[in-house]
């Protein structure tokens, strides 16, 4: 059996920084991934990416749900080359009827870069009170629609602080590439790596004049795209109109690596190095251990044999919900691993996502979107102290725009309705208003014009928010697959109706020059969406959250299994609670922070 100082199960935020820093510090490192590497053009022998740059578009005819079980079967489904097929190995949720769905929801991509692939590379930090709402919480009795005090039970307290992961984030941000700018931002910082960012689309200066006009300090918001030479990815900016293609970022996979994800700036380098092994196509499918070490990581390869390796420490990294699928599983086989895993019941209990919506309104004048990248200004102004108790709320959280239109025809596909994945199309194709003239009218009314102002927002833990094995349901190769139950709380349901609110004046004061009575066609929270217990907006957190009390956590302070010495958790399933902000930089950040500590022990 061959054997590496470290395995690393998932190459994307959580797992790549871990494989950076060991490699580059002459450790031997095997990463595995379930997923195919997909090139850029300049990887590429004949100049062409394998990248689409509509990853997300159906790849084929639709297929149809064939799994016994479930509410959706038999009906027509499409899947992407990125995604896995539904009837392959879907994720299965509990729908308000009680009865269960196939689900591609909880899924960010299955390749090389995982989610970091596809993100739209918003790279905010956390706030420093993100990391203490336990503390921040203790004693309130102002908070709204919180009747039984689930804020105080269930909030926790992360086991570092913003100042202990602060270091890691100036790491993160020069590693990985970002361009954004620091004033303004409600968060110390000691180093600032950013690159410089293009200039803002001229119709985010509504957004501008919006923020202004409410007294909201607002900063570029910083994107995980690289705008200059990138020294530490070895990554040069192509000559010519090329760069301005990066204006369609969110979703797509970019051909040119100018997007920053962990392929191109954490693991491509690391090629040259003979201590370092990448490993596509290749799914574990559990781990087995002996005592108090994983001796085993047992893995299909790409021609579908199985294959055994050992790691001296084992990182699992593959998104929270498989993650905690997969240690699942490996408990499933062995009582022992059970004990040790799950021996106070916590494994995938608080899984959480983020609370998220916003408002869009159509402004005067038509813009080029594909000249700048798709959020030009963010703002903290609702994750101060101030805000959250004026408003009622246990935590706060970031706002930023966007200016990508509903009319390109991905997010037409995928947005239309505010319906996401699993129902791609369907409600564009239901909206018999979009055909003939008004489908004219629609794109008239919306390319070009459309602007967005979204908001990202911790959501309350609860034990019942958790991923289990569905009890029946299995994936082609006959295993349990993961079982998403989830529901808003009510608490939850008044933060979102609060920063809505707040996305909706941004673009009421920024659309007729600061008085604010500009028409805001659309707002609100996914909450009220039709399959609103199914979205998780792609950030998939919790579920193995990391804590100072073994009785009350899954995880030790460095991401390790309690009862494991050699087993790690380090993609988004260690957070206790989601913070308000996009999470990758942060899973980033922890990341790099734990691999950290692990150099210390091989
Ligand atoms: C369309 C989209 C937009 C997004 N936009 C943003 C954004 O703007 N900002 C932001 O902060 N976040 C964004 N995200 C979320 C971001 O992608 C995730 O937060 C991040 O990638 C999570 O990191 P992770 O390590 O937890 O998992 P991932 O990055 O998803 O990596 C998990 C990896 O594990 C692999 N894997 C899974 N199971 C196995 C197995 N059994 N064996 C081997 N390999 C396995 C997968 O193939 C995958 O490569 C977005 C995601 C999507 C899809």
């Amino acid at each position: 059996m061959e054997s590496f100082d470290v395995v690393i199960i998932g190459s994307g935020a959580g797992g790549a920084p871990i494989a950076h820093t060991l490699a580059r510090a002459s450790k031997s490192v095997l990463v595995l991934d379930k997923g195919p590497l997909l090139r850029t053009q300049e990887e590429h022998p004949l100049g062409v990416s394998d990248f689409k740059r509509d990853e997300l578009y159906a790849t084929g005819a639709e297929k149809k749900l064939t799994l016994e079980g479930v509410k959706n079967r038999e009906e027509a489904f499409y899947s992407s080359h990125v995604e896995p097929d539904l009837n392959d190995e879907p994720h299965i949720y509990e729908g308000v009827d009680g009865k269960d769905r196939a689900t591609i929801e909880g899924y960010t991509a299955q390749v090389v870069g995982g989610g970091t692939q596809l993100y739209g590379a918003v790279s905010l930090r956390f706030s420093e009170i993100d990391f203490r709402l336990a503390s921040f919480n203790a004693g309130r009795t102002d908070l709204i629609d919180d009747p039984k005090n689930d804020v105080q039970k269930y909030a926790r307290d992360w086991p570092i602080s913003y100042a202990d992961l602060e270091p890691y984030y100036c790491e993160a941000e020069r590693l990985v590439g970002i361009n954004g700018t620091r004033a303004n931002q409600g968060k110390p910082f000691s180093t600032d790596h950013y690159q410089t960012p293009y200039p803002p689309n001229p119709i985010s200066a509504f957004i501008e004049t919006g923020m202004d006009a409410l007294f909201m300090p607002r900063y570029r918001t910083p994107l995980a795209v690289i705008t200059q030479d990138h020294a530490p990815s070895g990554r040069k900016m192509p000559q010519g109109p090329e760069p301005a293609k990066t204006g369609y970022v969110n979703r797509y996979g970019d051909p040119l690596g100018l997007k920053s994800n962990t392929w191109v700036t954490l693991i491509r380098p690391l090629k040259p190095l003979p201590n370092f092994t990448l490993r596509a196509n290749c799914v574990v499918t559990h781990l087995e251990a002996s005592g108090d070490k994983i001796t085993k990581v047992v893995y299909r390869d790409a021609a579908g044999r199985t294959v055994e390796v050992a790691g001296t420490l084992v990182v699992v990294a593959c998104s929270a919900i498989e993650s905690v699928r997969l240690l699942l599983l490996s408990a499933e086989r062995d009582t022992a691993f059970k004990a040790r895993i799950n021996g106070n019941g916590l494994l995938g209990e608080y899984f959480l996502t983020h609370c998220f919506g916003g408002a869009e309104a159509i402004m005067p004048g038509r813009y080029d979107k594909s000249i700048s990248l798709d959020s030009d200004w963010a703002t903290d102004a609702c994750a101060s102290d101030v805000f959250i108790k004026t408003n009622g709320l246990w935590a706060g959280g970031a706002i930023y725009n966007n200016t990508s239109d509903q009319a390109l025809p991905i997010s037409l596909a995928r947005t239309h309705g505010s319906v996401d994945m699993d129902t791609m199309w369907t409600s564009f194709i239901n909206d018999t208003g979009l055909t003939g003239d008004a489908l004219n009218q629609f794109f008239d009314a919306n390319f070009g014009t459309r602007l967005s102002v979204s908001f990202m927002a911790n959501q309350v833990p609860l034990p019942t928010n958790r991923i289990e094995l569905h009890p029946t349901i299995r994936d082609k190769w006959g295993r349990l697959v993961a079982y998403i139950r989830k529901d808003w709380h009510s608490h939850d349901k008044h933060l979102m109706n609060v920063f809505a609110g707040q996305c909706r004046r941004i673009l009421a004061f920024g659309g007729d020059g600061g008085v604010g009575n500009y028409q805001v066609n659309e707002f609100g929270a996914i909450y009220s969406a039709e399959n609103a217990r199914a979205r998780i907006a792609n950030h998939i957190l919790g579920g193995a959250r990391f804590g100072t009390n073994p009785a009350d956590s899954v995880l030790d302070p460095q991401c390790r299994a309690w009862n494991f010495d050699n087993l790690y958790v380090t993609d988004g399933g260690f957070m206790p609670t989601s913070g308000g902000a996009n999470p990758t930089l942060t899973i980033q950040a922890n990341a790099l922070r734990v691999a950290d500590h692990l150099l210390t022990r091989v």
